[in-house]
């Protein structure tokens, strides 16, 4: 059955962290399709423009959010009013998301039931669930308390999928979820490192050591914090680990598992 209906693509919509002085580096938002399938992990800031460029918004399958920080979400307010307000009757769509989402739209707008007018919101729990043609897999990280990284996949799980860190502060959480020959697409906040005391994310000696371990079949890196150097970050994973790695930027495209 394997690429029955094609491969799966990855179009980069926003790779930022939560602020940023690279020009264009909005917040996280991958889109993922295959075949008919078209799914989007995380719509942080600034995002939901890249998105209605690349696709109708309305025709997603599902928007899978890794955890409730905003750089991860809040463009959930733009893809709201763009299914309440610019059709009629409104159109509705589908989200994945820790427990509490909802809520926390709800209060930006101080109105309860604002989000549900137009968004069908799921609580994600670890575990796997189809979306489409795509087999999503859910697996806590160490983050916020409920934070996921997520395996994404066709032919049930069984081609080669892409793995999403979300954030992550403790790599080896992510490692049950990789089959050798994914792609992993990893946070690297803190670029070359070390992590800053205290803070719960990933630096590349991290991520190199993760890919290494896992078998991945290329590394893409994303969420840099400002002030780090994007090629002494490449290097860092390159120093350990012997497949390809890039630093995506909106507008990237690759094909998963080619
Ligand atoms: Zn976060």
């Amino acid at each position: 059955m394997s690429g029955t209906i094609g491969s799966l693509q990855l179009d980069v919509l926003g790779a930022g962290p939560a602020y940023t002085d690279r020009a264009g580096a909005s917040g996280a938002a991958y889109l993922l399709r295959h075949g008919p399938t078209s799914l989007l992990l995380d719509l942080g800031q600034g995002s939901f423009p890249r998105l209605a460029a690349a696709l109708e918004p309305s025709s997603l399958d599902a928007v899978v959010i890794s955890h409730l920080h905003p750089d991860h979400f809040i463009d959930l307010v733009a893809l709201r009013h763009y299914l309440y307000w610019q059709f009629k009757p409104a159109r509705r769509g589908r989200v994945l998301a820790p427990a509490g989402l909802s809520r926390r739209i709800d209060a930006l707008h101080e109105d309860p039931g604002f989000t549900a007018r137009s968004l069908d919101v799921e609580d994600v729990v670890p575990g796997i669930r189809a979306v489409g043609t795509l087999t999503v897999e859910a697996r806590r990280v160490t983050h916020t308390d409920d934070s996921h990284a997520y395996r994404v996949a066709p032919d049930n799980g069984t081609g080669p999928g892409l793995v999403y860190t979300g954030d992550c502060g403790r790599a080896e959480d992510v490692d049950a979820l990789i089959r050798a020959g994914d792609t992993l697409l990893s946070e690297v906040s803190f670029g070359p490192g070390p992590v800053q005391p205290g803070a719960i994310h990933l630096d590349g000696p991290a991520v190199a050591a993760l890919a290494k371990r896992t078998g991945v079949g290329g590394v893409l890196l994303t969420h840099l914090q400002m002030g780090f150097d994007t090629s002494a970050t490449i290097e860092s994973v390159r120093a350990t680990y012997d497949g390809p790695v890039t630093l995506v930027n909106p507008g990237d495209r690759f094909t998963i598992g080619a």
